[in-house]
């Protein structure tokens, strides 16, 4: 007999690694205005139709050899990796039992990780966080908080995430005439305040600046990053509130003022 914890682990990291690919459509087609639904998907090349065979999660990029099966070009290697990456954190996410509580947590700390995943790497590709996404975070975070804190936590962590980076962006264009942060940066901190609260999103912006400012140092430092290039910000918001949200004991150990 398999224990159902097991059953739901393997069934958990299944459905996720669905939706990871389900996420390489949205990665692919969001920046460039197209709906994520519709057409299918097809081989952006030659147009040779995604049968569903070639569409499973991370085997058919094994069998096809990382090539469209009608004329050759390349499939990206992130793609099977966006679909092992998402497979992992639902099994890490897992529900233990069919209780309401566990599939609910796991309903919406799965679909904050997915909107993360098509963040990062969207913005690593062309420096923009979209409203999409982020309404569509707004919208998962929004009844949770409600419904599990009071209205002193998110909505005062709302208006600093927003206000906050706001304000020093609007400041420095005032004082140096340049744009720190974008608008989605904004947005995003906002929408964290919201689910972090007043401490947990003031942590995320202290910390997210730090990191990413001695990364962005670093880089131009060795000269793999232009003065004046892009530099996209979100992926350290990001993976700071990753950090705060899914694994919470690490972050305590540099901060001293705990979420907990
Ligand atoms: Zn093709």
């Amino acid at each position: 007999m398999i224990a159902i914890e097991t059953l739901l682990q393997i069934f958990a990291f299944y459905f996720a690694s669905l939706i990871g690919s389900f996420l390489n459509v949205v990665i692919y087609r969001m920046p460039k205005g197209l709906s994520v639904v519709k057409p299918r998907s097809s081989c952006p090349k030659c147009g040779h139709m995604i049968k569903w065979y070639e569409n499973i999660p991370m085997l058919s990029y094994i069998f096809l050899k990382g090539k469209c099966s009608s004329c050759k070009t390349k499939i990206p290697i992130s793609y099977p990796l966006v679909e092992l990456f998402t497979g992992l954190v639902g099994l890490y996410l897992a529900p233990r039992n069919l209780s309401i509580t566990e599939l609910t947590y796991f309903a919406v700390y799965f679909s904050i990780a997915c909107v993360f995943i098509a963040h990062i790497i969207i913005d690593i590709k062309h420096q923009l966080l979209p409203d999409k996404l982020n309404i569509y975070l707004l919208i998962i975070v929004l009844p949770y908080v409600i419904m599990h804190k009071p209205l002193n936590y998110w909505l005062v962590g709302g208006m600093i995430g927003f206000l906050g980076p706001l304000g020093v962006t609007l400041l420095f264009y005032k004082l140096r005439g340049v744009v720190g942060l974008g608008g989605g940066d904004i947005k995003l901190f906002g929408i964290l305040g919201v689910l972090l609260g007043p401490i947990g999103v003031l942590n995320n912006i202290f910390t997210s600046c730090m990191v990413g400012s001695v990364v962005g140092v670093g880089l131009i430092l060795s000269k793999k990053l232009g003065k004046d290039t892009p530099f996209a910000f979100g992926p350290y918001i990001i993976i700071v509130a990753a950090v705060q949200i899914y694994f919470p004991d690490i972050f305590d150990h540099f901060n001293l003022v705990s979420l907990k």
